[in-house]
């Protein structure tokens, strides 16, 4: 068990994201990724939570159980839309009882395939999430930030500034996927020049599906560079072609961050081992699998 903020503090983390099973053959699936990516000696296991609540219990349930029955960290996501205080109050006790130390605060989006938004909580912003978990526990928090700036705000500017507010009282941040390296560059200098220097560490997401990514970008206002679809397009219906470039544009990128001398990598797996092994090994990262 570790504070994600000690773990940084004594150099480079590889990191990863999963979300819980909604079915039994989901299940199933997970079990098998997990065995692998366990190999991959993970510093830390992001888990991800339904914003609404849908996955309240199961993300509990998977971040409990990482957290006491396997090798891994793990850090429990919480969303602040559609939940009234004292739900949020109740999921960070019922963490801290179970001896989770870490919590990644969120505002929260509604699922891939919802047509609508999600209703306003008690709480307005992530940063107001932050404040509620450190009443609780003394938990290390991350939140969320965006190397091309939130879709709905007004200017990248402006939430640079929010994010600067929030990474203020959190211990770190998390970025959104991005291709770009200047846009992930852009925001760790423009939150320097706000004061804040706590570790950002790139989320680094694989293609392994034209249609997924796709609905990910519209959601997240992230951009896939015109080098990248035209990669991509001749072999939209060929899944392995597809996997093997989302490979190879995922490792361009990790070098470069590499090189910037990042704090990390997070790699946003989507519940498959296949794609992040790959990656992990080509830039040579722990244990070869
Ligand atoms: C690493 C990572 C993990 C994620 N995991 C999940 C997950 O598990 N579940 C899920 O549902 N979603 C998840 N998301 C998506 C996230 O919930 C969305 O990106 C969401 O739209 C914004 O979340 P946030 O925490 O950055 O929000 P906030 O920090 O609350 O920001 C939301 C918007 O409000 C603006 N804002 C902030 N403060 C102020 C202020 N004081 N005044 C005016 N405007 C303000 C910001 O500029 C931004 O436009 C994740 C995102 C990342 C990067």
């Amino acid at each position: 068990m570790a504070r994600i903020s000690d773990l940084l503090e004594g150099g480079r983390t590889f990191s990863i994201e999963l979300w819980p099973p909604r079915s039994e053959t989901a299940e199933r699936r997970l079990e098998t990724a997990l065995a692998e990516l366990q190999l991959l000696r993970p510093a830390f296991t992001s888990i991800t939570y339904g914003a609404g609540g849908s996955t309240r219990e199961r993300t509990h349930d998977l971040v409990v159980r990482l957290q006491h029955q396997s090798s891994m960290t793990a850090m429990a996501h919480l969303t602040c839309a559609a939940h009234r205080r004292e739900q949020l109050e109740d999921v960070l006790v019922r963490y801290r009882d179970a001896g989770v130390e870490n919590i990644l605060a969120l505002h929260g989006d509604p699922p891939l395939d919802a047509d609508s938004g999600l209703p306003d909580g008690d709480l307005r912003y992530a940063l107001d999430l932050v404040e509620l978990a450190r009443s609780v526990s003394p938990f290390c928090v991350a939140v969320a930030a965006h190397p091309e700036g939130h879709p709905q705000a007004p200017d990248r500017a402006t939430d640079r500034r929010h994010t600067a507010l929030k990474l203020e009282v959190a211990d770190f941040a998390i970025t959104q996927f991005f291709f770009h390296l200047e846009d992930y560059l852009d925001l760790v200098e423009s939150l320097s020049a706000l004061g804040v220097d706590k570790p950002v560490i790139p989320g680094i997401m694989p293609i392994t599906s034209v249609r997924t990514v796709t609905r990910m970008c519209e959601l997240s206002g992230t951009e896939v560079p015109r080098s990248v679809t035209d990669r991509l397009e001749p072999v939209a219906d060929q899944p392995d072609e597809v996997r093997r470039i989302g490979v190879e544009v995922a490792t361009e990128l990790g070098q470069k961050l590499l090189a910037e001398g990042v704090p990390g990598l997070h790699f946003y797996t989507m519940n498959q081992a296949a794609a992040t092994r790959e990656i992990y090994n080509n830039l040579g990262l722990g244990p070869a699998v």
